[in-house]
């Protein structure tokens, strides 16, 4: 997973390059967890941070934010035997969909549909775009799961494309 920090002071061109790669490269090399490197950049010097999870399935389709959340349901698919159809966003909550033969009578093990229905209620606490504690929101008729960072970029992105 690639962690982008969009920091007021770096340009885009400097974040994605590699002024902000030295700095993510300490930390890790430091051994700093998310939950760290999240404290750092967002709460404490005021970088807007959003998880990249580069390595995501192609079927993936919400953003990296909520890789916590639909990479262990994936995993245990896949430990399973089961196919994972669609991972997305959907009034703003994430939907976690799995290949079922429906027609043959297949179901999920009751403990396996649990454990995606937390995960899918979780996310509207979680935001999409860095993982921090989030709420569920609601913008001209769309609605998204933020921070109160990336509300407010969601918000002004939107409105600029007005
Ligand atoms: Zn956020």
């Amino acid at each position: 997973m690639m962690v982008r920090i969009v920091a007021p002071h770096f340009t885009a061109g400097m974040v994605r390059g590699g002024a902000c790669a030295p700095i993510l490269h300490y930390m890790r090399a430091k051994g700093w967890t998310l939950r760290q490197i999240r404290a750092y950049c967002h709460d404490e010097q005021g970088w807007t941070m959003e998880l990249i999870d580069d390595e995501k399935p192609e079927y993936v389709e919400c953003r990296g934010g909520w890789a916590t959340l639909y990479r262990p349901l994936i995993e245990r698919c896949e430990r399973e035997g089961y196919t994972v159809g669609q991972v997305k966003q959907k009034f703003g909550s994430m939907r976690f969909y799995v290949d079922l033969d429906h027609a043959a009578g297949e179901t999920l093990p009751p403990e396996l549909e649990l454990a995606i229905a937390i995960a899918e209620r979780a996310s509207q606490t979680v935001c999409e775009w860095c993982g921090g504690p989030a709420k569920l929101r609601e913008h001209c008729h769309y609605l998204f799961t933020a921070c109160d960072t990336h509300h407010r970029e969601v918000i002004s992105e939107r409105d600029a494309r007005r």
